[in-house]
């Protein structure tokens, strides 16, 4: 839990979410600003700044994050989607808590 991290605020129900999935390790919710129909955020409950912090330690952490993705896209009605972890302010981060984007659907207004 870092204070200044909005997805840790989200995670310790500081901040609302529209969640669709949590367990232990893992909270799953809607995308304030979707950019398509359906636009989920895989976000681990440690605090990781990003892929780069990222250690041997968080494999399975990681692989956990990324199988997640088709179930929860599937549950969601989607047959295909796609995946996007932005890394580092010149990688188009804006919030440094490591999260997999999932979107689906087309266009969020079409
Ligand atoms: P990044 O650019 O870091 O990969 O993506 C951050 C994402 O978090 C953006 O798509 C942004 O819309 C989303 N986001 C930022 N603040 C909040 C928030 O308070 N709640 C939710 N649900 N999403 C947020
Ligand atoms: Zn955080």
């Amino acid at each position: 839990m870092t204070d200044a991290c909005i997805f840790c605020k989200i995670i310790a129900g500081d901040i609302p979410a529209t969640k669709i999935y949590e367990d232990n390790d893992v909270i799953v919710f809607n995308d304030i600003k979707p950019m398509a129909k359906t636009h989920f955020l895989i976000v681990p409950k440690e605090h990781i700044e990003s892929l780069k912090s990222c250690e041997d330690a968080h494999q399975a952490l990681l692989g956990k994050m990324l199988l997640l993705a088709p179930k929860l896209a599937a549950e969601q009605g989607l047959k295909g989607f796609k995946t996007l972890i932005n890394t580092g302010r010149e990688g188009g981060q804006e919030v440094f808590h490591i999260h997999v984007h999932v979107f689906g659907g087309g266009e969020p207004n079409s």
